[in-house]
């Protein structure tokens, strides 16, 4: 610190600058610091110069690529004034479109550079494979082959091009005899790079037990094997899979012929509340939600209201939505929600007029389904072709047994039935499947009935046999003997519908029951009706091993998402 009490200031000499100099040659003088600040300016203008002058020559250069690439225009993300050309289905694609351009939106299932000069697209809609290919020939250019060949699988891409019959069949393509050659290619939406299960990998099917835990697995041929978990965690991808959208399909198949059937016979398409201040069913099974200042439950199925319309005149009811189960079973066909399929109906003499009209109904569905859904059901069986074809019953009848014939069929194939026997308990599930397959082998058959359960298996409002009350105008329907459907007559008499919940532990005066006993109590017609679970039909008609297969977003104690 100066004497002065100012603060020092370095003298030049001392400076870093002048000090970290060397030494000019010959022991010349240090340049002065401002001759090193001028070098400094013009090093930094040079720099920049030379900067300016590369960012033009780059700039040159593009332009001038530009102008080379012939292909300018026919590829690229799509121009926002693209013509609308008409677009062809893939799925629509045949021999016929030889030597034709056609514009098709599809997925980008693979995409392969060969070469400089020629690029590989697998292009897939809803499923539907085909191969289109683009080579460099003017006016497509090697840079279009380039950015085709590098988009990144599973985006949407819009591609125009003519359809040849390629060289030799195209076997992973499902349109093996054509192949487009791409004129042009524009991309709609981009996928990401990395994407958390190949929709590929997914085509082969889930391995069958449930040992695969997840994480990586290979199969025999060294590809990946996708467990149910990383499938359903991924359900949109999987969705996109061949297989996946056949399903969906068959689904949606269902629900039409279901919906064709019972509006053809006359029957309304009703739509009920599936928020209930009581849980009527009774039964434990039942999801409790917040609802104001008070509960609501879920409803276990639309049966008390099917029957109130009965009772409101409309004769003959059927409604498709939501069912809850707050059922704490983690099996191969339970879920917590379901899309249940529900009819009621009034009859005039004897419940079967009901009966019958359901076997018809469901014997309709199946057969229908195995004519309209022919492509659908192959391209399952190639992912699950265990199960076999279905097998519907000779001469357009359903196959309809007593129930204690089912049990007497048991016996004699010697499983022990005795609980069956004395009404203490429903056929298990493992009996279900094993009468299934004595009745195939017997009857030759997938779908059958089973007619007359005992009383005490069934619930409150299910009608006892008049000849024998220990018995009930109640049914079941199996396909490859698991159950599908539940139905029966009902009681449409007040008294009884009281003394029948008596009977069942149930109070007939408590609050939750005050509408639906009100309803009879105003007169109400015989009838009868049925629920099936979409789900499970679905399941068992195509013979999948999980009914998670055979839903869309499934609901089990365990998922909740997506
Ligand atoms: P299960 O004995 O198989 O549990 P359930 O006797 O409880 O069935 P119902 O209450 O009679 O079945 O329901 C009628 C139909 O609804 C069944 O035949 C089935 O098709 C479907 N269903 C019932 N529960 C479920 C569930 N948890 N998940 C999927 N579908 C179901």
């Amino acid at each position: 610190m100066a004497d002065s009490g100012l603060p020092h200031r370095p003298k030049p000499e001392e400076t870093p600058e002048a000090s970290a100099a060397p030494a000019a040659e010959g022991g010349a003088a240090a340049p002065s610091k401002n001759a090193l600040k001028k070098a400094a300016k013009e090093k930094a203008k040079a720099e920049k110069a030379a900067q300016r002058a590369a960012q033009e020559k780059a700039q040159q250069q593009a332009a001038a690529a530009n102008a080379e690439d012939t292909a300018k225009g026919l590829y690229g993300p799509i121009p926002e004034s693209e013509d609308l050309q008409p677009v062809t289905n893939i799925q629509q694609l045949s021999e016929e479109h030889y030597e034709k351009e056609v514009t098709v939106i599809a997925r980008v299932d693979n995409a392969r550079v060969q070469s400089a000069k020629l690029a590989f697209l697998m292009l897939r809609q809803q499923g539907v494979k085909v191969q289109a290919v683009v080579a460099a020939k003017e006016p497509i250019s090697r840079q279009m082959v380039k950015w085709t060949g590098g988009i990144n699988v599973n985006s949407i891409v819009q591609v125009t091009g003519t359809v040849k019959k390629p060289g030799v069949p195209i076997a992973s393509a499902t349109l093996s005899n054509l192949e487009i050659h791409i004129s042009k290619a524009y991309l709609i939406s981009e996928a990401a790079q990395m994407l958390p299960m190949q929709v590929k990998d997914a085509e082969r099917p889930p391995p069958l037990s449930d040992v695969v835990e997840d994480g990586v697995q290979l199969d025999a041929e060294g590809a990946p094997i996708v467990t149910l978990k990383t499938r359903l965690d991924n359900r949109v991808l999987d969705l996109q899979t061949e297989t996946s959208q056949a399903i969906t399909w068959i689904s949606s198949g269902i629900v039409q012929l279901f919906s064709e059937y019972m509006l053809k016979s006359g029957a309304r398409w009703i739509f009920t509340s599936k928020l209930a201040g009581a849980a009527s069913e009774g039964g434990s099974n039942v999801f409790e939600v917040k609802y104001f200042k008070r509960k609501a439950y879920l409803t276990q199925s639309p049966q008390l209201y099917k029957q109130m319309c009965i009772a409101g005149d409309m004769e003959s009811v059927f409604e498709i939505g939501p069912v809850f189960r707050a059922e704490d079973s983690n099996t191969h066909r339970h879920l917590t929600e379901f899309t249940g399929l529900d009819f009621e109906r009034t009859f005039r003499h004897h419940y079967h007029e009901v009966l019958e009209f359901a076997e018809d109904l469901l014997v309709f569905i199946l057969t229908e389904l195995k004519e309209r859904y022919k492509d659908q059901i192959a391209v399952v069986q190639k992912s699950y072709p265990k199960a076999g074809d279905f097998k519907l019953p000779k001469g357009g009848k359903a196959l309809r047994l007593k129930y204690m014939d089912g049990v007497a069929l048991l016996k004699e194939a010697g499983v022990d039935v005795s609980e069956q026997e004395r009404f203490e308990n429903d056929l298990t599930t493992a009996m279900e499947k094993q009468l299934g397959q004595i009745i195939r082998e017997k009857y030759d058959t997938d779908f059958y009935v089973l007619d007359k359960f005992p009383m005490a298996v069934r619930p409150f409002y299910t009608k006892a046999d008049p000849e024998d009350p220990k018995f009930s105008n109640s049914y079941d329907f199996f396909m490859r003997g698991e159950e599908i459907m539940s139905g029966a007559q009902r009681i449409h008499d007040a008294k009884e519908l009281e003394d029948s919940m008596r009977a069942k532990g149930l109070d007939p005066n408590s609050e939750e029951f005050e509408d639906y006993l009100a309803a009879f109590r105003q007169g109400c017609p015989p009838h009868a009706g049925g629920g099936l679970g979409l789900n499970r039909i679905l399941q068992f008609f195509l013979g999948l091993p999980n009914i998670r297969l055979a839903t869309l977003f499934p609901r089990d104690p365990q998922r909740l998402r997506p």
